[in-house]
């Protein structure tokens, strides 16, 4: 989606990165997104506002327990290399851990960093081969062309944003504001309440049906608006430090300004009383509370002020069966504040949003605002180069062309053969696992494997594309493209409406170096973008194998039995297919493990939420179990060896601003606990290196807390 709508990132399971907490895409943060998609974080240098607001935090990033953070270089450096038997992520990567540079622009420094790093550089070969003349190559240039010229956006200046605003505007009552928000050709990439989609349904994954999520909010988190946290206030100051630059540009006073930053800010707080926060986004129960369908007729005759059923036809959904309203609630709060009485404020909060999200594509001046309210956010100081912020929008706005061109010039043909057989081994192994289970009711082992057998195995690029040749990009501004891709994507969603489900289409990007599960298809993705040759060469050992995209692999599998993904079934139906008896009893496995992680302190007095992190510890641990069980097959296996290499691929360094969110609203466990947690529950690695009570990383029997 070209904004990236929350639905994509509650229905795919980004699994490793978290590259930048901020970024809904590879790249530089341009949308606001709670998913966890890799990406760098195009910022630039913090200035005095940045350091006035996390000193006034009071950051302490030490008194971790029962190991410091040393995702987190201050603490490594500060630190003697630990004995491996106590803390074994800090020991096996300490080196690396107190040389890690994080990059300008970037939140953190990870192996996968690197990876990303190579794709970028082979990618910009192509996009700077001004000889390619096909038609997603001409998308490709035109677009990163557009983004490069800073000459041109200078010229420019605000002035690609203002047709828009004047839009808005315009707008003198409730029903000429009902035509702007019926109407994608106006109101494209504007925030107007809700954001619709066309993808499958829950309850009937072969069709696809219309979802209508609803906008993010200026704090992102609804429950900031309950309780403002130190995230939520840095939020508040960033983005307020913005939109005064772009007002300034529009010579609009700064206390009239101001004023109407926080109006809306005030306004948002009634949607904000109704709305799912991060913590329900990442609570297993989100399906539940999500899917809420409705007939067509249901829509269409729903009474109300909200004019929701005009809108969706307007966007071409209106003939769709059924639809799925993810927060109904909210659409009740619109029906009371959509009224003529509120014309004006909800102007400004279009407008608001819209100069917000317009920032970083206009010239260098409100691009570097964009770069300092980053900066604030996440900590990072610096910006990635000019190419590479470039790149990062092509392939967040039009990745499929620039796949298809990098597939002919690399080819990737037998590595999609070697991935395709490595997840189908993995995959045999946790069948055999999963019949061992000894708290499992037949019945519910055979639902399980049978949802194994049906798994589906996207490895590195899919064998059908979405047609882009109905899209052209030359002569727009780089507003304008963002537009036209918007609209174009829209054109195509059109026609999905009620038709079967194209399972041949991935829609993700491949070139991210990343993988997910999608429970809606019972699918595994395992793309290109994280196959980079420290991850994926033609000489590694199977020690190195099974301990890097191996668990990578078994990770992405496990998620169909973690709390969310086991409440679809093999066809990615949202069903029981479980027993009462054997759900109560994975729902008391799993309550322990989350007890333990609660019990985690990662520095000061901020512990792990072991509920937000449920699925990605669990899909951790076993992954592991079926990585030592395929172990346990080989002559003579390098524990040691694959121990290491585990801990290695979890290596990271990272900003304590960022550190803090992720503690916050990620669900993925910090790296070092996503190495020391999960193997500690394991007597092979404890045997390994001779761990024993009274050692950091024992962990008795009785205590040890794998779901699987
Ligand atoms: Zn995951």
């Amino acid at each position: 989606m070209l904004y990236p709508a929350l639905v994509a990132s509650i229905l795919i399971t980004g699994c490793n990165v978290n590259l930048n907490a901020g970024s809904g895409a590879s790249g530089n943060g341009t949308e606001v997104s709670s998913d966890s998609v890799s990406g760098n974080g195009t910022e630039v240098s913090a200035d005095s506002v940045s350091g006035d607001v996390a000193g006034d935090a009071g950051w302490e990033i030490t008194g971790g327990d029962p190991w410091i953070d040393s995702d987190i270089k201050e603490n490594v450096v500060n630190h003697d290399k630990p004995d491996l038997k106590d803390d074994f992520h800090m020991a096996v990567n300490y080196e690396w851990l107190k040389d890690a540079e994080i990059k300008e622009g970037y939140t953190l420094e990870t192996p996968l960093v690197e990876i990303e790093s190579e794709t970028i550089e082979k990618a910009l070969d192509i996009i700077k081969d001004e000889s390619l003349n096909s038609h997603d190559a001409q998308l490709v240039h035109d677009l990163y062309n557009t983004v490069i010229d800073w000459d041109k956006r200078d010229v420019l200046g605000i002035d690609p944003a203002l047709p828009v605003l004047d839009d808005i505007e315009s707008l003198s009552s409730i029903d000429e504001l009902t035509e702007f928000i019926s109407d994608p050709a106006r109101c494209s990439c504007v925030d107007t309440f809700i954001v619709p989609n066309v993808e499958p349904g829950y309850d009937e994954p072969d069709r696809n049906t219309v979802s209508v999520d609803t906008d993010v909010l200026i704090l992102e988190d609804a429950a900031e608006y309950h309780e403002l946290t130190n995230a939520g206030e840095r939020m508040y100051e960033a983005k307020k430090g913005l939109y005064l630059t772009l007002t300034g540009k529009l010579g609009i006073d700064d206390a009239e300004a101001l004023e109407r930053y926080n109006s809306v800010l005030s306004f948002e707080e009634q949607i904000a009383s109704v709305k799912l926060t991060e913590a329900d986004r990442n609570s297993p129960e989100i399906y539940k509370l999500v899917n809420n369908v409705y007939t067509n007729e249901e829509i269409k005759n729903r009474k109300g002020n909200f004019p929701l059923y005009e809108i969706l036809d307007g966007y071409g959904f209106g003939s769709s069966d059924k639809y799925t309203v993810m927060e109904p609630e909210v659409i009740e709060k619109l029906d009371e504040l959509y009224i003529e009485d509120n014309l004006e404020i909800i102007k400004s909060y279009m407008s608001v949003h819209w100069l917000l999200n317009a920032a970083n594509k206009l010239d260098r001046e409100c691009h570097e605002a964009y770069i300092r309210r980053n900066s604030i956010i996440y900590g990072t100081t610096g910006s990635v180069s000019d190419e590479i912020e470039a790149y990062d929008v092509v392939l967040k706005y039009i990745y499929e062309p620039l796949e298809r061109e990098y597939l002919k010039k690399y080819d990737a043909v037998d590595m999609k053969k070697d991935i395709t057989g490595i997840c189908e081994d993995i995959i045999d192994e946790y069948k055999t696992i999963l019949k061992e289970e000894d708290w499992l009711s037949e019945a519910t082992v055979d639902a399980a494997v049978n949802k194994l057998e049906h798994m589906k195995i996207r490895a590195v690029y899919p064998d059908k594309w979405t047609d882009y040749s109905g899209l052209d990009l030359s002569e727009l501004n780089y507003v304008e493209c963002v537009r036209a891709i918007e609209l174009f994507k829209r054109d195509i969603q059109k026609n999905m409406v009620n038709e079967e489900v194209d399972n041949e289409l991935w829609n993700i990007n491949i070139l991210d170096a990343n993988a997910y599960y999608s429970p809606i298809d019972n699918s595994i993705n395992i793309v290109l973008g994280i196959l980079g040759s420290d991850v994926y060469n033609d000489n590694m050992s199977r020690e190195q194998i099974l301990g890097g995209i191996g668990a990578v692999i078994g990770h992405e599998i496990s998620h169909a039995f973690d709390p969310s993904g086991s409440q679809f079934d093999e066809n990615g139906k949202f069903t029981d297919w479980w027993t009462k008896e054997d759900h109560e009893a994975f729902e008391e496995r799993t309550q322990k493990l989350i007890d333990y992680y609660n019990s985690i302190t990662v520095f000061k007095d901020v512990n792990v939420n072991g509920s937000n992190v449920q699925g990605e510890a669990i899909a951790d641990m076993a992954s592991i179990k079926v990585m030592l069980a395929m172990a346990a097959g080989e002559d003579d296996f390098d524990y040691d060896a694959f121990f290491r290499g585990y801990a290695a691929f979890w290596r990271q360094s990272t900003l304590y601003e960022n550190e803090y969110y992720k503690a916050k609203a990620n669900p993925h466990p910090m790296n070092y606990l996503r190495t020391n947690v999960t193997l500690q529950q394991y007597d092979e690695f404890l045997e390994t290196y001779g761990i024993s009570e009274g050692d950091g990383m024992y962990l008795a029997p009785e205590d040890r807390v794998t779901v699987w």
